[in-house]
Order: C-alpha cells, then structure tokens, then sequence
C-alpha cells in the first residue's frame, strides 16, 4: 500500500515506521525545513518502549536517554514525600519494557534516523499540507506550493491544529485550557545540592505544579512547571511553538517560595532555554477517519500532558494502524475503522485521566490537599503494591501483542 503521512513529529515518523515496518511504501510531509532541536525532555513510559522494541529502536533511545529509579510525587513548598513507584528493573519486571527520560531532539533524532536508513527518499520538507481529495480508488494530498501526491491512505500526523483535522470536520479552535507550562533544561553540575534526584517528581501545590527528571545520562536536568493563569477558552492566539521563551522573573514568581531544587533550576537555567509554552485541549471526537483519510496523535486526541503520555499514545496509534492496515483482503475504510475501534477508548480515557490529574496535582487548599494526598501517603506507605497496580492499565498495555 502506498501511505502519505502529514507531519514529521513523533506520531507521523513513528507512524511512517511502523507502515514501513509491515511493508507499506511511506511519504512523509512536513512542513518545516528541517528536524529541529527543539524544546525539553520527555518521558517515554513503557507502553510507548514496547513500541520502540518491537521497531528495533529501543536500544537506540536508551542511548541517549536516562533511566529514572523511580516516579515520586512530593509537596511543592516543602518538599515532604507523598509516594514512589520504583522504577528501573521493577519497571521492566512488571510492564515488561523500561522508563525512559529522553530529550525531544534526541527522540526525533533516533526516529528520523532509522526511517532515513530504511526509506531513504521518504521524508518531504518545506511540504506544507493544505488539503486533500478522494475518489474510490485513491487519496490525493494537496501542498501549498502547488504539488500533489496520491495513495492508498493518508495520515494526519500534524499536531493540535491539524488541517486535516479541520477538512475533515469544520473548523474548531482547541481549547486554551487556561495552564501555561515552562520548560527548561540546564547541566545537573550546576545545580549543586539542589540537583532534582534521578527520578520522576512531580512537585504538587496550589493551581501549580512542576516536574522535575534528568536526560542525558542524567547529566541534563529538566524542569517542567505548569500554572494555572486563566479559565478554558477557546483561543488561538496564544503561543504554541515549542521553542517560545519567557522571561526568568515570571517563572521565579510563579513558583515563589518553592522548594530550593525548583527555584534552584528556574535560576540557572540558560536565558535561550527558558521556553514558555500554553497547553490546549480539544474535546474527544467520536470518529477520526473520512474515507481513505485517517487521524493519529495530537490531531487525533490532544492531551493535557499531565499523565505524560501524548506522545505515547501517537506511538501506539502508529503501530495499530499499521498492523490494522495490513491485513489482507479488506478495503481500507474497514482497516481504518478497524484502528479507531481499537484505540478511540484508551485515547479517550486516557486524555481524562490526564485531566483529572490537574485537579489532583492543583489542589488549592490545606484540607483539600489533606483529602487528596493523605490516602496517597497512607497507600504508598502501608501498600505499595496498590500504588504500583494503580499503573498496570497504562504502563502495561502492550500494542504490539494484540490480536
Ligand atoms: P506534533 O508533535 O505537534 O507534530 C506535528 C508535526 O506536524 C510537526 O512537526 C508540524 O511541523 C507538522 N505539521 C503541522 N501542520 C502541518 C502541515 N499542514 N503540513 C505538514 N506538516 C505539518 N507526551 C509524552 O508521551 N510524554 C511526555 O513526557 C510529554 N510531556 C509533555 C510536556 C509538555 C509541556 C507538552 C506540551 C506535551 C507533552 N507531551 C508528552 C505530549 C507530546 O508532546 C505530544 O502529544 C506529541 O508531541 C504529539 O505528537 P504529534 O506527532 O501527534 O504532534
């Protein structure tokens, strides 16, 4: 089968590996110039890992990648330890595939790589998708500069404001979900006593919270802080690249009298790579797919990343679809319903459980955050075994073995 992808971030490259994978001729079409060096960490939790093995690529990420010993959650003022999953070997025990902490460029590095060593002409740049056509037979994609190209499939890799989204199903602004994030990287060496340990954190408090983890083989520190400024609104306006800075003296104020390690890294962090960046969200959609023309990732089922698994879900779309469109003797709007079937669910409830982990991390009173992370404590504290099960359902879904 002949597969058009729109989009070059981790959805559309993963996705154009996994068709490649199962035998499909893949173009991919991105719109810049070229594969930037962009933003800040990610974290790559195993249900996404086991995507990365089953393409040969896992290996290939850890590399570059840090293992964290564990995801904490702790008291943003204080510092005062809420509860831990162990990580590591336990990770790997239990679902069966690493946690890894990696830095955007490096991730886009190791999947661009691997689709230019197997589909060396693959990749399109400066290729602007604006729309496209069908008939029964084939989809054609249209380019600004005038170009088209036709398929059997095409996938819309392209992000929060998906154009093809938009054909698809009328124009919609995301939502502004009134949070913005910071984002920061900075060498762990400079940070002295106050360097975050080698875990997951995430620091809780009022309207806020931050994330602090290390890449790089743990030499690069990267904080993620998240603040409430504003309601939910429908507006386009705010800035949504992932490398917009912000000033240092908003980011100090809006975490004042936080924990050392937070203000610490806010501090040092170089003036260039103090991104700034606002979160939006999109309400659930009931179908992603028009005819030969498919959704994945953002386009599909933007998230909050407060369960930091955006990126993850594209990477597991992107296997389903293409297991799904491999199949034989089926048309195509069958394989493509195939796949929605498949992920519409987990997507859908996985971007509420994100959600609701803003109301859990924010909580703004001394009794609501008693209520909230009291049972937390207790648990990890008397049933740590509890705290761990609590994760199976996303850590330990495996794409790559369903039927
Ligand atoms: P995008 O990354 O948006 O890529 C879309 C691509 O399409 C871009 O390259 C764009 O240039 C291109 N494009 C757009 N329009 C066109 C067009 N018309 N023609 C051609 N090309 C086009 N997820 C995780 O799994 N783990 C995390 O730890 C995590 N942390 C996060 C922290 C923050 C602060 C944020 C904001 C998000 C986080 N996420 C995380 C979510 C994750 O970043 C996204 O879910 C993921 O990047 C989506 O990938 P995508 O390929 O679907 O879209």
């Amino acid at each position: 089968m002949k597969v058009l992808i729109i989009g070059g971030g981790i959805g559309g490259l993963t996705a154009a590996l996994c068709a490649h994978h199962q035998g499909h001729e893949v173009s991919l079409f991105e719109k810049t110039d070229e594969f930037k060096d962009v933003g800040a960490g990610i974290q790559i939790p195993p249900n996404a890992m086991k995507v990365l093995g089953a393409l040969g690529l896992d290996k290939m990420a850890a590399q570059n990648a840090f293992e964290p010993v564990s995801i904490e959650a702790r008291m943003g003022k204080s510092g005062r330890s809420i509860f831990t999953i162990p990580l590591g070997n336990q990770a790997i025990k239990r679902w069966n595939a690493p946690y890894l902490h990696i830095h955007r460029a490096d991730y886009i590095d190791v999947l661009q790589t691997a689709l230019r060593e197997c589909a060396a002409n693959a990749v399109h740049h400066n290729a602007n998708a604006v729309s496209y056509h069908q008939d029964a037979g084939s989809i054609t994609l249209n380019l600004s500069d005038g170009r088209s190209f036709t398929g059997d499939v095409l996938i819309g890799a392209d992000g929060i404001k998906s154009v093809m989204r938009e054909q698809m199903f009328g124009r919609e602004n995301p939502i502004f979900t009134g949070n913005i994030a910071w984002r920061m990287t900075m060498p762990v060496s400079e940070l002295g006593e106050y360097a975050p340990n080698p875990t997951a954190c995430v620091w809780m408090g009022e309207g806020r919270h931050g994330v602090t983890y290390r890449l790089r083989g743990g030499k690069l520190a990267n904080f993620v802080g998240v603040v409430e400024q504003g309601e939910w609104r429908q507006d386009a306006d705010m800035p949504d690249s992932w490398s917009a800075l912000g000033h240092r003296e908003e980011a100090l104020e809006d975490f004042k009298d936080w924990h050392p390690v937070i203000t610490k890294i806010i501090q040092s962090a170089a003036t260039d790579r103090l991104y700034r960046w606002a979160l939006y969200d999109r309400m659930p959609l009931k179908s992603w797919i028009d005819g030969r023309a498919v959704l994945l990732g953002d386009a599909a089922h933007p998230m909050l990343p407060f369960l930091a698994q955006g990126a993850a879900m594209a990477v597991e779309d992107s296997w389903v679809l293409a297991q799904e469109i491999s199949r034989d003797n089926r048309p195509v709007h069958q394989s493509l319903k195939a796949y929605q079937d498949n992920r519409l669910d987990r997507c859908n409830k996985v971007q509420a459980a994100s959600r609701a982990n803003m109301t859990t991390f924010h909580q703004r009173t001394r009794g609501r955050q008693l209520l909230t992370y009291g049972p937390m404590w207790l648990a990890g504290h008397i049933a740590p075994a509890i705290v761990h099960k609590r994760m199976d359902w996303l850590y330990g879904h495996d794409v790559t073995h369903c039927p």
